[in-house]
């Protein structure tokens, strides 16, 4: 069982078209704060992500953001005192250490930036290169459509119910939490991962 520290939560760099999507980005960072975890995520102070960062420092929580040299002005990297602020040298640089400082991942509502951080760590799982649990908090039923979608790519035989079953999809924060931290690798992604440490 993990034993959660670090949560890595991924989400817009937008507010998106509802006021519940902030609403469950402050919920959650809320909450992460409120159970001694640390918040992993982008670094920026835009959209759901600065709200779900400024959460989890006004509830005293800790959090890292991870940010390309690049990027930090156009995600306001600055207007936020964070706990750490890494500054690397590209995406897939600032994707590879959020990773590694996270023991579970978590997608908010978000845009293909979102997306492609989430699936990216899915795909690490499904090749059994990491054993972290991850999932979706779905927030007013933003990701139905992305999860018919993955039905059909399931039905089509092009993803196998092992890997499809790696990813949590819950619409409250604290019930999402629980199943990051009782979730168990299949035994061959806890091997191939061993192996490769
Ligand atoms: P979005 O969901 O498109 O609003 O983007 C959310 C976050 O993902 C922002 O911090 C973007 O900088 C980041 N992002 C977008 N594309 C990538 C990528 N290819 N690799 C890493 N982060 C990305």
């Amino acid at each position: 069982m993990p034993s959660l520290k670090h949560v890595c939560v991924f989400c817009g760099s937008s507010m998106g078209a509802k006021p519940a999507y902030a609403q469950a980005a402050e919920a959650l960072g809320r909450l992460l704060a409120q159970r001694g975890l640390g918040l992993v995520y982008g670094g920026g102070d835009v959209g759901l992500m600065g709200v779900l960062a400024r959460a989890a420092l006004a509830a005293g929580g800790e959090v890292t953001g991870v940010i390309p040299e690049a990027l930090q002005k156009m995600e306001g990297v600055g207007h936020l005192e964070l706990t750490n602020l890494h500054v690397v040298g590209s995406m897939h640089d600032r994707k590879a250490l959020m990773a590694e400082l996270s023991d579970a991942f978590i997608a908010l509502p978000g845009g293909i930036g979102t997306l492609e951080e989430l699936f990216e760590v899915w795909t690490w799982g499904q090749l059994g290169l990491h054993p972290k649990p991850l999932g979706f908090l779905d927030v007013d039923g933003y990701y139905d459509h992305l999860h018919a979608f993955l039905d059909h790519s399931q039905a089509q035989g092009f993803l196998r119910d092992r890997h499809r079953a790696m990813a949590a999809v819950e619409s409250d924060p604290a019930t999402l939490l629980a199943r990051l931290d009782a979730y168990q690798p299949p035994a061959i992604v806890q091997i191939i991962a061993r192996d490769t440490a």
